[in-house]
């Protein structure tokens, strides 16, 4: 009765064997199913147990049932060793090295001309003026009629307007927000209106497309010595020079009287230079008393009411401030050019 359980012995080291050597957790359970399933060597053995003659059976059964914890036991003790290694294995595979340098994201900037545009509105804002907004298909009563250019006024022409099939028309100018705005309201008025004007032109100092900045300011007592002390703080805030600032009489429909805005070149500082063509002057905005036509067309009594108006180009002011000398790269989105101002 000896041959069973050298065989029994055998088939238990085999097993040991190929439990020491498996490396996988599926071919583990795959083992465990022919050792100890419903059908597996060792159940087969203790099912062989009810065929054996009495006194043998209680030694025999022992012996199979102590090979079949010792193989339980060599299992669960090698299911534990794959699973450990396994989940080093992944924690290997997903780990992230947080010495490593970083991939370089890199950073956007704001385009120059929306940079200097917010820049004039923190000025003016400081100065307690508020930003208005209007749209930029306007009507002609809003950019021509009631800011005193009539049908026949030759200054339309100048605007080179863009018209639409329907009589609309794209904005020349930042003006007619200031009619919006007056003509909802009583005055004291103080605002600026900055936004995207359109013109049909284009070369080297003109896009058909631009930026302007209007402001209005109307209250009683307004005087042109104060739309001057006005515009000259702000060009010196702007430009963070103490930079000279001079009026040339000019003429605009809207304002009576009116003038050209000059200040001292911020590039050479006034000896002559290119910018300036050799003058060491720079033109850079047009301004006046705001025309009693003006003020009577949304209402407002010319009689006791007082106003000054100004205008500017923001990409010119941008041209000036970062010395660039065609508008045109301002609007090409050329990243090697707008990297230079992130
Ligand atoms: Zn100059």
């Amino acid at each position: 009765m000896t041959e069973p359980q050298q065989d029994l012995q055998a088939l238990v080291d085999a097993a040991r064997a190929e439990i020491a050597a498996c490396s996988s957790i599926e071919d583990l359970e795959t083992i465990r199913v022919r050792l100890l399933g419903k059908k597996g060597e060792i159940t087969e053995q203790l099912k062989s147990l009810g065929a054996m003659p009495a006194d043998v059976r209680k030694s025999a059964g022992a012996k199979i049932n102590e090979a079949k914890n010792a193989l339980s036991t060599a299992l669960d003790e090698r299911r534990a060793v794959l699973e450990a290694q396994k989940l080093a294995d992944q924690l290997a595979s997903d780990a992230v090295d947080v010495t490593l340098p970083g991939r370089g994201q890199s950073t956007g900037g704001l385009h120059p001309v929306t940079r200097v545009r917010r820049r004039i509105e923190q000025i003016f804002r400081n100065a307690g003026f508020t930003i208005e907004d209007g749209p930029e298909i306007e009507d002609e009563w809003h950019n021509f009629e009631a800011l005193n250019i009539p049908a026949n006024h030759p200054a339309r022409a100048m605007h080179d307007t863009f018209y639409f099939p329907d009589g609309r028309l794209l904005r020349t100018h930042t003006s007619p927000v200031q009619i919006r705005a007056m003509k909802d309201r009583k005055p004291p008025f103080r605002v600026i209106a900055p936004g995207r004007v359109y013109r049909c032109d284009s070369d080297m100092t003109h896009t058909p497309m631009f930026h302007q900045v209007e402001g209005l300011v109307v209250d009683e007592g307004i005087t042109f010595a104060n739309l001057k002390a006005v515009l000259h703080g702000f060009m010196k805030s702007l430009f963070e020079k103490d930079v000279k600032m001079r009026l040339r009489p000019s003429y605009f429909p809207f304002t009576e009287p009116s003038a050209e805005v000059d200040i001292s070149c911020v590039s050479c500082g006034g000896t002559g230079c290119r910018v300036c063509k050799n003058t060491g002057w720079v033109e850079v905005a047009g301004c006046g008393v705001v025309h009693p036509n003006v003020l009577r067309a949304v209402g407002v009594d010319p009689e006791r009411y007082t106003g000054y108006a100004f205008g500017m180009g923001i990409d010119r002011l941008t041209m000036l401030r970062y010395n660039v000398n065609d508008i045109r790269l301002y609007f090409e989105n050329d990243l090697r050019f707008l990297k230079q101002f992130a």
